[in-house]
């Protein structure tokens, strides 16, 4: 049986016509962007081609704003880290309670050994920023603030344009974690006040190990990874030319095809939910229903145990997460569905589902099949739960 894939906020598939864009880097085109040579030149002309493709994805205005880095995880520490050295006259960051771990674990790290102090803004029941602490959190103390665009466990989008307005008004520096929205919601950066922006590849059928930082003209910006030149003075190392090549096709592709995937995409999402709401008694679908993107979908099974249910469904060749990726490992529930006050008996049988392009109606008709049946075997054998 064909393996059903619906775990693509984890990690997507590299679309054929990116992976055929990235092979002559490989190969013929193997130059050193910084060599003075025709090999050099090539990957030099190839990596700023990638850098256009991807101003036009997220609507950068100027050519210089887009820094090439090794994914999301870099270009979030190369962010917090620059805002903080910009202002060394103001000591604290503002985020949120339900960030990825790439900016939390880097927050907790500089409270700890920086003594920086760190708002975690919380959020309500459907995943919400509490917009009143957020606003009380501005002050002109506050030298960066890192709010994610779209949450990767539940698909809940934050107004990060507002945000950004808001954070503007006390001078601090507004960064957000968009890796869950580039690609998959229009974003047109010039006409925000959004200063800088992490976006990763491979969350949008590029390859893994690449990723960029949009840095807005004129935002003051220090390099976290220091040596040569490259990247002027910004993101030093040798370019991954073929990942970046990769990155500006997958760029180009998620473009030209946003709308209409979204469309089917989401169509497909709305059948999954509501054929389990149909089928299994005690389900209840996490986050902001109406906000949020549009191939996630988060749910909790009551009284099942959420780590078992993907291993169950596995063995079916359907692959979804319990819970966020980086965490699965660990027996204690998601710090995402924590902050939004999820009952314990909800949280512990979370399942995300994350949809893509390459996903159709005949898979999302199987999992609709096999889900009751393995439910039901979980509910049964389980007395845990009970009383
Ligand atoms: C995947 C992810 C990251 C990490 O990106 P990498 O390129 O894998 O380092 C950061 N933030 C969010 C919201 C993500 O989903």
């Amino acid at each position: 049986m064909r393996p059903i894939y619906l775990d693509n906020n984890a990690t997507t598939r590299v679309d054929a016509e990116v992976l055929e864009a990235m092979l002559p880097f490989f190969t013929d085109e193997f130059g050193n962007a910084s060599s003075m040579h025709n090999a050099g030149a090539t990957a030099g002309a190839a990596i700023n081609a990638a850098r256009r493709q991807l101003q036009a994805l997220v609507g950068a205005e100027f050519d210089p704003e887009i820094t090439f880095t090794s994914g999301g995880t870099e270009s979030n520490n190369a962010a917090i880290l620059s805002g903080l050295e910009a202002m060394p006259e103001r000591t604290e960051i503002v985020t949120s309670a339900v960030e990825h771990p790439a900016v939390l674990t880097l927050c907790a790290h500089l409270e700890k050994t920086r003594g920086a102090k760190v708002h975690r803004i919380p959020v309500d029941h459907q995943g919400r920023l509490d917009l009143e602490a957020y606003h009380d959190a501005l002050t002109h103390r506050v030298a960066i603030v890192s709010i994610m665009w779209a949450n990767n466990e539940t698909g809940t989008i934050f107004p990060v344009v507002k945000l950004a307005e808001m954070a503007k008004k006390v001078g601090a520096i507004f960064h957000t974690d968009a890796v869950q929205a580039v690609g998959k919601l229009p974003i047109e950066l010039k006409s925000t006040a959004i200063d800088m922006l992490s976006l990763s590849a491979h969350k949008f059928h590029g390859p893994k190990g690449v990723g960029a930082l949009y840095i807005k003209r004129g935002v003051p910006f220090h390099a976290l990874i220091k040596g040569g030149h490259q990247e002027r003075d910004r993101r030093a190392g040798t370019e991954n030319t073929p990942g970046i090549v990769g990155l500006g096709k997958a760029a180009e592709l998620a473009l030209e095809c946003m709308d209409k995937e979204n469309a089917i995409i989401g169509s497909l999402r709305d059948r999954l939910e509501k054929g389990l709401i149909e089928r299994v008694p005690k389900v209840f679908v996490m986050g902001d229903p109406v906000t949020r993107l549009p191939n996630t979908t988060s749910i909790a099974f009551e009284r099942v145990d959420g780590d078992a249910m993907q291993f169950l469904l596995n063995r079916q060749g359907i692959a979804c997460s319990s819970g966020s990726a980086c965490t699965s490992h660990s027996l204690s529930t998601s710090h995402v569905l924590k902050a939004m006050g999820t009952p314990h008996i909800q949280a512990i049988g979370a399942v995300r589902f994350s949809l893509s392009g390459y996903n159709c109606e005949e898979e999302i008709d199987r999992v609709l099949q096999v889900i009751p049946t393995i439910v039901k075997t979980l509910r049964d054998s389980c007395s845990v739960f009970v009383g």
